[in-house]
């Protein structure tokens, strides 16, 4: 399932508040839910103009967060068109457009310019199953 349908089956308990319109500023509150990681109940600042939510999702990934399909929707805007243009068929079959080469042997490789990458012998994990910092006690709760 798309991030997008699974975004909108999320607003039934939304509460989509006003807060300005003319800015495109406007304030969504999740329901309170006990079952949930979180527990609900958060307010969320959606700026419908500058296309960000306060939960970080819609200015990162580009595809509206169910907060922002909850203002898009009550604005009577169509949330689906808030998708961004690189997520459309069009650019995904322009990714693969271009002619592929079959790859040549490692010895005709060229060299990398710019840093080199070196790992960290620090964080190198030892041999055999990492030690366990979790204590045990008789209800198996910590
Ligand atoms: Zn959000």
């Amino acid at each position: 399932m798309g991030i997008y349908t699974k975004n909108a089956q999320k607003i039934l308990g939304h509460t989509l508040r006003n807060f300005n319109h003319e800015t495109g500023v406007y304030q969504v509150v999740t329901p309170y839910n006990d079952h949930r990681g979180g527990g609900g109940n958060h307010s969320h600042e959606v700026h419908a103009f500058a296309r960000t939510c306060g939960c970080g999702k819609w200015q990162n990934i580009k595809i509206p967060c169910s907060h922002a399909i909850k203002v898009l929707q009550g604005l009577h805007f169509n949330a689906t068109s808030y998708i961004d243009p690189c997520y459309s068929l069009d650019n995904a079959i322009q990714t693969y457009a271009h002619q592929f080469e079959v790859i040549k042997s490692e010895s005709l490789w060229k060299d990398v310019r710019g840093p080199r990458w070196v790992p960290d012998p620090q964080l190198l994990r030892a041999k055999g199953r990492p030690v366990k910092s979790r204590i045990r006690n008789d209800c198996g709760f910590r």
